[in-house]
């Protein structure tokens, strides 16, 4: 089964203070997150997010080979 992330009474979206959903990995901001709808607070997410998900990245992420590699290794070939 599909990982479903919590909601709140109102079926908003919980997050903690990064934005970062009970699903690992998973960011939302918003109306959709469990807060004040009006667009302040989203752009305020949005940069929250951003930021949080940034740190989460893996140092030097567009000259890591290895992971290039991996990624390469996913994309699918033409013709497929
Ligand atoms: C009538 C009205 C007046 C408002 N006035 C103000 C105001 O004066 N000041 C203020 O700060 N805020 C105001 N708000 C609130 C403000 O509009 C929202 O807080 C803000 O737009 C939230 O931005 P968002 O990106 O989270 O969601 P949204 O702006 O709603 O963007 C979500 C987008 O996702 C799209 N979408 C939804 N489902 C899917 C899907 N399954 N697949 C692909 N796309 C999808 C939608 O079409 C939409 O374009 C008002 C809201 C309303 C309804």
């Amino acid at each position: 089964m599909d990982p479903v992330a919590e909601v709140d009474q109102a079926q908003e979206l919980l997050v903690d203070a990064k934005l970062q959903t009970s699903i690992d990995g998973l960011y939302a901001i918003g109306d959709i997150v469990s807060a004040l709808n009006q667009i302040s607070v989203a752009v305020g997410h949005a940069a929250i997010a951003a930021t949080a998900i940034h740190q989460r990245l893996p140092p030097n992420y567009r000259e890591d080979a290895a992971h290039q590699a991996d990624r390469a290794a996913e994309l699918p070939t033409p013709g497929d």
